[in-house]
């Protein structure tokens, strides 16, 4: 059995630790998280060694202040040692686990606001909820001081706001984006399908589903605005609750109208009763799928 993974609880502990990694002339990486692993979490422990990562650290926070009033911070799952079993498993060096006490000093009064990237699609419908997580990614990149830190693309805008805040804060770190992990059945992995009924879970993959037919249809040329809505009927009819389903440049997350001229991105986010799943996926231009094509076609 591998030994059990060190865990550090307290900020000046972690900084202790990366000082000396540090000296030992170490590449550093973070994985920040809020716990409840799944394989989504672990392989971006995996990409960050797959990055030449020499010690990695997965840091595991709840973060109260990115959840918005009526969330489901208090219901969130939280099972701290199979964290710590998995983390072992995958050759972990640091579970960096801190309190509340540690991540909010008394007096408290910092936010970090990264404008325009946060204020559509997941920022319209959970006000403060990116001021919340790129308040606490700030902080455990400060605490844990990596030379980069990886994050899935599963929570896509959430990715490019970090790099943003990164870039705007001359935070020395780099970040790495991960390719979205799903369950066989084209579910992206998440802590809250823990939430999903039987029912539920059976009918959950259809949301990627529609994505991918979605993004066929577009790369066909069929309006943005009518696969949209064709796609949010669909979910509607088979029972979620669309809360937004949108093309977006895959930059600056502004809404694309008309046809696909160049790379998108859809995302998506909806209510299977009262469990809210996201997910999105890379849009291709027609042309592309079809140079794509013929260049398959072609004769060696
Ligand atoms: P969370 O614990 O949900 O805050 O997620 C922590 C990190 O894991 C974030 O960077 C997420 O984007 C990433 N993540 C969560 N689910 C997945 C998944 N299914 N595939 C890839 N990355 C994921």
């Amino acid at each position: 059995m591998a030994p059990a993974i060190s865990t550090i609880r307290t900020v000046t502990g972690m900084r202790r630790r990366v000082a000396q990694w540090r000296n030992e002339g170490h590449r550093v990486a973070l994985v920040p998280t809020m716990g409840a692993l799944h394989d989504g979490h672990l392989s971006l422990v995996a990409k960050a060694k797959d990055e030449g990562a020499d010690k990695v650290i997965v840091s595991i926070f709840v973060n109260p202040t990115q959840f918005g009033a009526g969330e489901d911070f208090d219901a969130y799952p939280r099972d701290e040692k199979g964290d710590l079993a998995k983390l072992t498993e995958a050759g972990v060096d640091v579970a960096y686990v801190p309190d509340a006490k540690q991540m909010f000093a008394p007096g408290f009064a910092t936010r970090v606001h990264v404008k325009g990237l946060t204020e559509g699609l997941c920022g319209a419908s959970r006000p403060g909820h990116f001021d919340g997580v790129t308040t606490i990614v700030a902080k455990l990149l400060l605490q844990c001081a990596p030379d980069f830190a990886v994050f899935g693309e599963k929570d896509y805008q959430q990715l490019l706001a970090i790099k943003r805040m990164v870039a705007d804060l001359d935070i020395p770190a780099e970040i790495v984006g991960a390719a979205i992990v799903r369950d066989e059945d084209g579910l992206a992995r998440s802590s809250r399908n823990a939430y999903l009924s039987r029912m539920q879970r059976e009918l959950a993959p259809l949301l990627h589903r529609t994505l991918q037919d979605m993004a066929y249809d577009l790369g066909e040329g069929r309006p943005i605005g009518d696969a949209i809505a064709a796609s949010k009927f669909r979910l509607e009819s088979a029972g979620f609750k669309v809360d937004y389903l949108e093309v977006v440049d895959p930059k600056t997350l502004q809404p694309v109208d008309g046809l696909l001229e160049g790379p998108a991105r859809a995302l998506v986010a909806a209510f299977l009763g009262k469990t809210r799943l996201i997910d999105n996926i890379a849009l291709k231009p027609k042309q592309r799928q079809r140079d794509r094509k013929s260049k398959d076609e072609a004769p060696e």
